[in-house]
């Protein structure tokens, strides 16, 4: 099965004539370990896209799987484990917490879970994110690209099956956009991660497998790299 999929997501907001239909439609597969795109222009549904795929927003027909679960329907408890469970997420604002250290930032997901450190996997995320020596510093004491490699390092950490990131490079200058970028499709690579990323910058997009194109609550396109890109 593939990582995450919608079949004919329709999602509405409102109603009567203050409806606003964000997504009029949506089929779309996730295969494991892709590195995938979304674009569009500004209310195309991207974001709303990215929030029905990882449970975040219910969707208002139509139905979601992530991993080969069937998501649209399941109760918010029973959502809010699936998602600690399978999913990562990466925003356009890092959302680290400022009084902890970067370490204490990575692990924070699983104390929320209550799941024991594996200390091997932690040590392979911190060196794919090069933040070895950085581990003791708070996040006013990095860089904005820092922060977001932080911010990755935190979405891995729980070993998630997807990542969702959601304008990843959107504070970012071109430089560290780039690293945290090459890190993304570095965690694809090595470690076998999916990743959805939503962004409107074409140089972002231009890191991913394949792109799809959101138009007015549709996908009007998609493009697919015709090979894997070389890393290092
Ligand atoms: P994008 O991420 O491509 O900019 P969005 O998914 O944020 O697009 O928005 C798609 C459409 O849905 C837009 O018309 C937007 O105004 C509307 N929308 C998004 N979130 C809400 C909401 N919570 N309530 C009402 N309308 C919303
Ligand atoms: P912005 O693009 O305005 O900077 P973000 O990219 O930080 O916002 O967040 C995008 C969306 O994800 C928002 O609708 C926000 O409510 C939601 N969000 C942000 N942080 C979290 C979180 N930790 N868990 C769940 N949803 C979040």
């Amino acid at each position: 099965h593939p990582a995450v999929a919608a079949a004919d997501v329709v999602k509405v907001y409102g109603s009567g004539d203050a409806a606003v239909h964000a997504l009029r439609g949506v089929s779309v597969t996730f295969a494991k370990g892709a590195f995938t795109a979304i674009m569009g222009p500004s209310g195309s549904g991207k974001s709303t896209l990215m929030h029905c795929l990882a449970g975040l927003d219910a969707v208002t027909s139509g139905r979601i799987t992530l991993g080969g679960t069937e998501i649209t329907g399941l109760g918010d408890r029973r959502l809010t484990l699936l998602r600690r469970e399978r999913v990562g997420f990466v925003f356009q604002s890092f959302n680290l917490l400022p009084m902890l250290t970067a370490e204490e930032n990575i692990l924070l997901p699983l104390r929320l879970a209550g799941r024991r450190p594996d200390r091997a996997w932690f040590d392979r995320v911190v060196d794919v994110v090069g933040l070895r020596d950085r581990l003791t510093h708070r996040p006013g004491e990095l860089s904005g690209g820092q922060q977001q490699r932080v911010a990755c390092a935190r979405a891995l950490v729980t070993r998630p099956e997807v990542i969702f990131a959601d304008e990843p490079t959107g504070n970012l200058d071109s430089r560290a956009g780039a690293e945290v970028l090459d890190f993304l499709r570095l965690s694809v690579r090595e470690m076998g991660q999916t990743i959805v990323m939503v962004t409107h910058d074409p140089v972002a997009a231009s890191y991913a497998d394949r792109v799809v194109f959101l138009h007015d609550g549709r996908i009007v396109s998609e493009l697919a790299a015709p090979t894997p890109q070389t890393v290092l």
